[in-house]
């Protein structure tokens, strides 16, 4: 059997260049030559997974079938691989000493001294082999985050050294650096992708491929100035300026022959030659010429100065699957759920503000947690039912749909989710009784419901004309065999990622039943509503969901519901009153 080969991907200069979606790049060219590809990520965080990390600091947590909290370029791995990955996938520097420390402590060492060297690279490169056999892959590519020089990843570029230093043909190490533009229209600065190399060098460690982020191309006399300078042939020098679209890195690499240097360096021969769906993919991105306008209200935008959209990256890129797959360019829109709030605790409330929101085709209220931006984010989405725009809600977005349609539908004034406040008088979303105990005990970590699990879909809905004959439906059959759910032939099962601590309170299901909120999905047993949606005569497009869609939406197959969403918000009228059709 031929060795698995290694591709280590690592960071110079600065972070936050994209290493992530190189590391996906790479693994999709790979792919494309007819290799079992698989992609893992190293967090440098003592945090034993990403749940319990700060959307503003880390970005979105991103959440696998497995429930594996984690970051967000797993998502990246899984979108451009077409693929599921698990929680072999990632590891972070807490889980790698959590799992050494809790061998050690069950005598897995015998009274051995247990030491940071070699122990520590050992354990990853175990991980790294178990990822790798157990999705079967022929090539492992393993992002390392954070940037080289860094103390906090020394112990990983040790397990890179060490792998590299007995299977040298089977490990090649990729080093995407930043070079610095001198002033607009400068000249871009190599000498800082230098020192990196110098860093690398000094942990024993010599990079096969640079990849040369900057805001332009790198031209001849720099890449040869860095290839000299660091010891590679110029050609392994590739050029990565920033572009409009991350899916057109794949080919962008593959015009510099990126995997015939990756091959060649780990010994390989290409099995066949097939990036076709992915370029009729870009080619569909690059065609489109009419806009669909999606407002999205959150709170997770802004670090000091700064905006961020990584909060959001998955919701944004199912948006933006959705609306290519309908021919649409995707323009999306930032809007507070601050500044809609009729108390004015946000920052520019103006009742008004409202009306801003007939200028989108359709608004989306993704996941949170807590008290900030909830009012705003409630007046939301009674204007948009109103007003009858699209709407579209994901977790804390389904439930704040189903609070305020309790409120201002059901007639339970005072409805609210416990989450924010605990004696509401009508508590419609509320924490599960396991849940409340966690709780209780502080048991944070990896506690919330958290994953995959299965939802019947029900008849004559929004939900399931999106779902029925779709990829979900076929995996769902697949899945209720393997899980052996006891359900008649015709039920429509899907399978969804979850993180939510919350729930529709059972005891108001029939309630709002009555007042005309579907419950479009449930959990198999009926006691978790997982979807709600108004009628299609109620309203064009009034749907939300107690699972994030936007985690299993991926180019090459986007998401049925934000398809549907897409649609609905194409065929809003453009008077801005939101008439139905
Ligand atoms: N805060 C809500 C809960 O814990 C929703 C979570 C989310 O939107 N991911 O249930």
């Amino acid at each position: 059997m031929a060795s698995l080969k290694y591709i280590f991907v690592t960071g110079g200069v600065m972070s936050g260049v994209g290493k992530g979606v190189a590391a996906a790049s790479i693994a999709k060219i790979l792919q494309s030559k007819g290799f079992a590809v698989t992609a893992l990520k190293i967090d440098p965080y003592v945090n034993v997974d990403a749940g319990t990390m700060n959307p503003t600091e880390h970005g979105e947590v991103f959440v696998l079938d497995d429930g594996m909290e984690c970051d967000q370029d797993m998502g990246n791995y899984e979108r451009f691989l077409n693929t599921s990955l698990s929680s072999a996938n990632y590891m972070t520097t807490g889980s790698v000493y959590l799992s050494l420390i809790n061998r050690e402590r069950s005598l897995a060492f015998e009274g051995k001294c247990v030491e940071v060297v070699p122990h520590v690279p050992l354990e990853v490169i175990e991980r790294i082999n178990k990822a790798a056999k157990k999705e079967k892959a022929d090539i492992v590519i393993v992002e390392i985050g954070g940037t080289v020089g860094e103390y906090q990843n020394v112990l990983f570029l040790e397990a890179v050294r060490m792998l590299k230093a007995r299977n040298h043909d089977d490990v090649a190490l990729v080093l995407v650096s930043y070079l610095p533009q001198q002033g607009e229209g400068g000249e871009l600065k190599t000498k800082p992708t230098q020192y990196a190399v110098r860093t690398l060098n000094s942990a024993a460690l010599q990079p096969d491929v640079i990849l040369a982020r900057a805001k332009i191309a790198l031209d001849k006399p720099r890449k040869e100035k860095i290839a000299f300078n660091c010891n590679l042939d110029s050609d392994a020098v590739i050029s990565a300026p920033d572009v409009k679209s991350i899916y057109d890195i794949p080919i962008n690499f593959e015009h510099d022959n990126l995997s015939g240097i990756l091959m060649k360096r780990l010994r390989l021969k290409p099995r066949k030659n097939d990036l076709k769906d992915w370029k009729a993919f870009v080619n569909k991105t690059h065609a489109v010429t009419k806009p669909v306008k999606v407002g999205i209200v959150g709170k997770y935008f802004s670090s000091g100065e700064f905006v961020l959209a990584d909060s959001y990256i998955s919701v944004i890129e199912a948006v933006k699957h959705a609306a290519y797959a309908e021919g649409r360019i995707p323009e999306i829109h930032w809007l507070n759920a601050g500044d809609f709030d009729p108390l004015g605790v946000g920052t520019k409330m103006s009742k008004d503000n409202l009306k801003l929101l007939k200028q989108y085709d359709g608004v989306i209220v993704p996941g949170g947690f807590g008290n900030r931006g909830i009012e705003g984010k409630i007046s939301v989405i009674g204007y948009l039912r109103e007003q009858k725009i699209p709407f579209f809600g994901l977790c804390y977005g389904m439930q704040l749909a189903t609070v305020e349609f309790a409120r201002n539908v059901a007639g339970l004034k005072g409805a609210h989710t416990t989450e924010v406040d605990k004696k509401a008088t009508y508590p419609v979303i509320d924490i599960l009784p396991e849940q409340r105990e966690k709780m209780a005990q502080k048991e944070y970590g990896a506690t919330m419901r958290l994953g995959a699990y299965p939802a019947v879909v029900e008849k004559g809905t929004h939900a399931h004309m999106a779902y029925k004959g779709s990829h979900f439906q076929i995996e769902g059959n697949k899945r209720r065999k393997e899980d052996k759910l006891k359900l008649p032939a015709d039920e429509l099962v899907i399978f969804e990622r979850h993180r939510h601590r919350y729930e529709v309170n059972p005891i108001y299901v029939e309630k709002l039943q009555e007042k005309g909120l579907v419950f479009s999905g449930t959990s198999p047993d009926r006691r978790l509503m997982e979807i709600v949606e108004l009628p299609k005569t109620k309203h064009p497009f009034f749907l939300a969901t107690q699972f994030h869609p936007e985690f299993t939406a991926r180019p090459l197959a986007p998401h049925p519901l934000f398809v549907a969403f897409v649609k609905a918000a194409i065929q809003m009228p453009k008077n801005g009153k939101g008439k139905m059709k």
